[in-house]
């Protein structure tokens, strides 16, 4: 399953960060799914519920924003939400448009307790 592969690197990611950071125990991990990254926020809750386990003895929660699918338009530089996958400028009905936000997962922050 895709989303197991992505959350098998968040967690590395969140891994990584906490050494580098000296986190101690970790509560809680939050992240970005664009709506556009074909990435599914139920499926990547339900994965990382699953997994969490493997590596972490204490509940860790999973908070995921969705961050809608926004363009700007190339012709009149308006910048607006896409609507049903419909890359047309709502402004001036160019064609010529690119994507600003909506298209990937990233990790937003995560609160744990610092090591004393
Ligand atoms: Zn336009």
């Amino acid at each position: 399953m895709h989303e197991r592969s992505l959350v098998r690197g968040l967690i590395e990611q969140v891994l990584e960060e906490a050494r580098i950071r000296g986190l101690g125990q970790i509560h809680e991990i939050k992240i970005e799914i664009g709506e556009f990254s074909g990435v599914e926020s139920l499926l990547v809750n339900s994965a990382f519920d699953e997994m969490a386990g493997e590596y972490w003895s204490t509940p860790v929660q999973l908070m995921v924003d969705v961050i809608p699918l926004t363009a700007s338009c190339e012709a009149c530089h308006d910048n607006f939400r896409v609507m049903d996958f419909r890359f047309v400028c709502p402004k001036c009905g160019g064609g010529d448009v690119t994507i600003t936000a909506g298209e990937e997962m990233r990790l937003v922050s995560v609160r744990a307790e610092a090591l004393i």
